[in-house]
């Protein structure tokens, strides 16, 4: 189960770094419009050039200029909302001078409603900034829709050229558009597990918290109707982990808490589940596994906590660290009818003979007479 603790914690790292991601995004996809813009738009400046259009050849060489402007802004991170107002800008004025000289056919407004989605998400605009650039831009396409459409342009250009660009222009803008939504989808599908993982496993330690101890539980328990298998659970607790907070510090508490979870989880298969209960206490719900192998199990534990080696911050002396733990082992009652609480209080019951036993052992609670036994005691 080692994977799984390791897949959180790289999960839980990258979700402490999302802050701000879905910004960088948007201004990652600013940079590589700005770089496909200097493309695009020197390819029109030889186009219209060509073509005899020489006003619109320099209107395209403007917006290379504020293309590479952007992309010069953006890549040094220096004023991003100028780049990114050189880029609406050039892309509203460029639709409206475009579909006026040659003509609606071109598809040069197709970039004008894609304005409008890029002004929405756009990341640091306020509310009312937003509500307003969006309806201009709204109001702009409709009124150029209205006034432009259907009049002849001032340059006409052959019908190869007009049906070229607007199949370019068509292909660019849903390339964008596709590209555009499915990385704003992938942020939210992202931040959506992020946030599941935070709510379902514990910041230090990154095994399952008790909430999702409780839901695993219940499936675990909804599954064993169907197929009988046993379920068993362990309760372990660090032995004198107060002492160890006052001797060495807070911090090398944590990092015990951390070595013991890494102990537990590399010890235990996939199938089971492993949580940190309370402060220095951890469950674990074993899958399949009857009273006795539970107890095998929760003894290979307890050996492998005290082989456990835990860096100290000692400079000179002793730098390494061993602790011990102590287990309560309970098996879910045959009739099905016991709940988590039920079961994890014959287990804590267990733990506390362990504990008054000289701690450092494993305890049963057999359910058969309900009687308390000491298992093993390693004092
Ligand atoms: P016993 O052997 O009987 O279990 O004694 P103990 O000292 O382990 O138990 P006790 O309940 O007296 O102390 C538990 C301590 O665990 C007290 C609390 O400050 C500490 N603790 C709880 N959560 C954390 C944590 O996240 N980090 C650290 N460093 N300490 C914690
Ligand atoms: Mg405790
Ligand atoms: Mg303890």
């Amino acid at each position: 189960m080692i994977r799984e603790l390791e897949e959180n914690r790289r999960m839980a790292n990258s979700a402490l770094d999302s802050t701000h991601r879905a910004a960088r995004s948007f201004w990652r996809l600013m940079l590589g419009t700005s770089f496909v813009g200097i493309v695009c738009h020197l390819s029109f400046v030889v186009l219209f050039y060509l073509n005899g259009v020489t006003a619109l050849a320099l209107v395209n060489v403007g917006s290379v200029t504020l293309y590479a402007t952007s992309a010069f802004l953006l890549s040094r991170g220096l004023a991003p909302w100028i780049a990114f107002f050189f880029v609406i800008f050039e892309v509203l004025a460029h639709a409206v001078l475009a579909s006026y000289w040659v003509g609606w056919e071109t598809g040069f407004y197709f970039y004008a409603i894609l304005a409008i989605p890029v002004l929405i998400v756009a990341d640091f605009q306020r509310l009312p900034s937003k509500i307003l650039s969006v309806i201009g831009a709204t109001v702009l396409v409709v009124g150029l829709d209205i006034l432009v459409r259907s009049r002849a342009p001032v340059h006409v250009l052959p019908n190869h050229v007009v049906d070229g660009l607007h199949y370019f222009n068509l292909s660019a803008a849903l390339s964008i558009l596709i590209f555009m939504v499915a990385n704003y989808f992938w942020l939210i599908k992202r931040a959506e597990s992020e946030l599941h993982l935070l709510a379902t496993t514990d910041s230090l330690t990154h095994l399952l918290n008790r909430r999702s101890m409780v839901d695993a539980w219940r499936f675990e328990k909804e599954r064993q109707e169907s197929t009988g298998a046993s379920l068993s659970l362990i309760l372990c607790d660090i032995d004198h982990f107060k002492q160890i907070n006052d001797t060495h510090g807070h911090d090398v508490g944590d990092r015990v808490l951390q070595a013991v979870s890494e102990t537990l989880a590399s010890n235990l298969r996939e199938t089971d589940h492993l949580a940190r209960w309370g402060g220095e206490e951890f469950i674990i719900m074993l899958v399949g596994a009857p009273l006795d192998t539970a107890v095998r199990i929760a003894e290979d534990l307890r050996a492998a906590v005290v082989e456990t080696a835990i860096e100290t911050d000692a400079v000179e002396g002793n730098k390494t660290l061993s602790v011990t733990a102590t287990f309560g082992v309970s098996a879910m009652l045959p009739d099905l009818s016991e709940s988590l609480e039920a079961a994890v209080a014959r287990a804590d019951a267990a733990l506390y003979n362990g504990k008054r036993s000289g701690r450092n052992c494993v305890c049963r609670h057999d359910y058969e007479g309900l009687r308390d036994m000491v298992k093993d005691a390693f004092a």
